[in-house]
């Protein structure tokens, strides 16, 4: 059975090159970057060249870079490590969970925390962060892009009111990493977290960004490693793999590869709204990242549609795949207004650069047959649109 992915913002496969770039490190270069001997030296070496290639991707200084176990890890470094009791956080509703928890958490840990509300198309207001500064406001944190909508949000504007109030911004930059040119310096961010299987790079992988002079406190204690702000020795094929995707993506993103796919995205988003009434994208009105859309279709489960996609060969995810599974309603659509009902009925399909006009035609063939299909078995939609109309 044929079988297309398109489930990108849940994880990407690791490209040939980076899977070559890591092999030597799981067998022959095994050393620990952090022995005097020649097979850690080697271990070290890789390590620092990984670091360089990531801080050109991110346009820093390699000793901004900390590697990590992925973005969670990213984020809650950051949240944790940037903030103390008595300090006031802003973030908002739509934030992944691993900043939504960790900022949760942080509220039950004697910090002050505000979450502002999105638009109904799943953005963020520029003023409200400004509105919502107050004495104690100690750290901003604003997704650059979010994993179910795609919505890109005003990073670039949070950052200018971070620097005029004198507060630490962080920006999970997870999403956009390989889609949209990441420069911390035009960004305004002090933190940055990004993670490798976002990115072809495996998974278990990460990077925060500390901007020089931030301090942060660790999460873990330990050794020395990462300039003693995270402890444990380096994953190396990891790191190694990371630094081969972060050159690779950098390649794509200066080569208008996400131009040229947006095409993919956009048409395949047409096509099936063409063929499928009562249905609609989120956020489709702003600006998104080329590869994302988030598709509703009234009057069926998304869940089932995802179910009854997968085993037509076709892999989709209903919302944040961190959250399939949960009965609740998306909290990003939550936060965007959507009724529940609308909210449940909402499929998130995302691209790579892998994907091919072959896979978007896939889509269209199978996805209005599918929300057909199940409309036809639902009791409260049957004699509500001629199923004839879907081919
Ligand atoms: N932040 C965002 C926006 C994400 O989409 C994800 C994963 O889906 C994460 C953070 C967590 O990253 P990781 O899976 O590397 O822990």
């Amino acid at each position: 059975m044929r079988r297309v992915y398109m489930d990108a913002n849940a994880t990407t496969p690791l490209l040939p090159e980076v899977f070559e770039a890591m092999r030597p490190y799981y067998t022959e270069r095994f050393g620990n970057a952090s022995s005097v001997h020649s097979f850690g030296q080697q271990a070290r070496g890789a390590v620092e060249q990984a670091r360089s290639c990531v801080a050109t991707f991110l346009h820093c200084r390699p000793a901004e870079i900390v590697f990590t176990s992925g973005g969670t890890e990213g984020d809650n470094l950051a949240l944790f490590g940037a903030t103390k009791p008595g300090d006031h956080l802003i973030t908002t509703s739509i934030e992944h969970h691993a900043v939504i928890h960790a900022a949760e958490r942080l509220a039950q840990c004697g910090r002050e925390v505000t979450f502002l509300p999105v638009s109904a198309e799943g953005v963020v207001d520029p003023d409200d962060v400004r509105r919502a500064i107050q004495p104690n406001t100690r750290l901003i944190s604003v997704m650059m892009a979010n994993n179910e909508t795609g919505a890109i949000q005003p990073v670039e504007e949070i950052g200018a009111i971070a620097a005029e109030t004198g507060v630490q911004f962080h920006t999970d930059a997870v999403q956009a990493a390989g889609k949209l040119p990441l420069d911390v310096a035009k960004i305004g961010c002090h933190l940055l977290s990004i993670s490798g299987h976002k990115i072809h790079a495996p998974q278990g992988v990460g990077v925060l960004f500390v901007r020089k002079d931030t301090k942060i406190e660790p999460l873990f204690y330990g050794g020395t490693h990462e300039r003693q702000r995270r402890a444990g020795t380096e994953n190396l094929p990891g790191i190694v793999g990371l630094g081969k995707a972060a050159e690779l993506a950098r390649k794509g993103v200066e080569e208008g590869v996400p131009e040229k796919l947006a095409a993919l995205r956009d048409r395949m988003e047409q096509e099936i709204l063409a063929c499928v009434g009562e249905a609609g994208a989120h956020s489709r009105h702003v600006r998104r990242v080329w590869n994302t859309t988030n598709l509703w279709f009234d009057h069926l489960e998304g869940e089932a549609l995802v179910i009854s996609l997968d085993l037509k060969g076709l892999a989709v995810s209903g919302g944040s795949a961190c959250a399939s599974g949960a009965s609740e309603p998306s909290h990003v659509l939550t936060a965007m207004r959507i009724a529940p009902a609308r909210a449940h009925a909402s499929l998130r399909f995302s691209l790579s650069k892998l994907s091919t006009e072959e896979d978007v035609d896939f889509a269209i063939e199978m996805v209005p047959k599918a929300v057909a299909k199940l409309r036809e078995l639902s009791p409260y939609y049957a004699g509500r649109l001629p199923v004839a109309s879907v081919s």
